[in-house]
């Protein structure tokens, strides 16, 4: 069964650019899919789409069989927390803790009376400190966000994303602003959130290396169509 379906989906923005043309898309529970392309391609649209980030302008996409482009109010907040999302840039609050950062990401916190006040239930704060484990930074937990290096934020931001509990990781050029050992690592946690957790990932990558090493199915964005869709094992030298 597939867990994201993507249907005939179009997106024109406010000013006429068309980001994605007819898209259509299954996504099977545990695949890690990569999403390729030049700029401007579409990639960074489709993304957005799926978690709902802007509407789309025609289609739909069902998360789990049920449209999260329809829906709204409390479903849409319950469906959106199915679908994590992590950035190019990190998006940490740089000034704040690590703890704080990461308990950020769970849902209910953020702008509350009591995160203000720095007050975290003793089971949110022991799943902060399992998620951090995860990356591999427990030690950083006390540390200013932005003490850390960049490969370091990318992997807090994981952490906060795990805080969710989501069945699907998107990653927007994840390692787009990290140097090549360091986007390794930042990939090497996002496989193990994918087997070891059983995550879906879907990750906007440039790098033609790390696609191909660390995706389960390749999909090629251009111009806003799906030009693109092998299981990695299929791409060949041709390709
Ligand atoms: P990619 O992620 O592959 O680089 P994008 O999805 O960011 O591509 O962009 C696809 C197209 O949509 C591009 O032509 C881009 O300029 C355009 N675009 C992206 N975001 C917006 C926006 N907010 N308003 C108008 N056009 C946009
Ligand atoms: P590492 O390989 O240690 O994870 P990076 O390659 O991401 O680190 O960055 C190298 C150095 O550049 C880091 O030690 C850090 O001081 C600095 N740096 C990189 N990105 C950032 C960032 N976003 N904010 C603050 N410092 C950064």
């Amino acid at each position: 069964t597939n867990l994201i379906e993507i249907k005939n989906v179009n997106k024109i923005y406010d000013n006429g650019v068309v980001g994605l043309k007819d898209i259509n898309l299954n996504v099977k529970k545990g695949e890690f899919i990569v999403i390729v392309g030049l700029s401007g391609a579409g990639k960074s649209t489709l993304l957005r789409s799926i978690n709902r980030l802007h509407d789309v302008s025609s289609g739909d996409i069902l998360i789990d069989g049920q449209s999260i482009q329809k829906a709204t109010g409390k479903k849409l907040r319950r469906m959106r927390r199915d679908v994590a999302m992590i950035f190019q840039n990190f998006n940490l609050v740089k000034r704040a803790s690590v703890r704080r950062n990461v308990l950020s990401g769970r849902v209910g916190y953020y702008g509350s009376f009591k995160s203000t006040l720095g007050l975290f239930k003793k089971s949110d704060v022991d799943l902060a400190v399992k998620s951090l484990q995860r990356v591999n930074l427990a030690e950083k937990f006390y540390d200013r966000a932005d003490a850390l290096s960049g490969g370091q934020q990318q992997r807090v931001a994981i952490a906060r994303a795990l805080m969710q509990e989501p069945k699907i990781m998107l990653a927007d050029e994840p390692t787009a602003s990290l140097d090549p050992a360091t986007s390794t690592l930042v990939m090497d946690d996002l496989k193990s959130l994918n087997k070891d957790l059983g995550i879906t990932v879907v990750a906007n990558l440039h790098n033609e290396g790390l696609a191909l090493k660390y995706g389960s199915r390749i999909i090629g964005l251009r111009a806003g169509e799906l030009v693109f869709d092998k299981a990695v094992e299929q791409v060949s030298e041709t390709d």
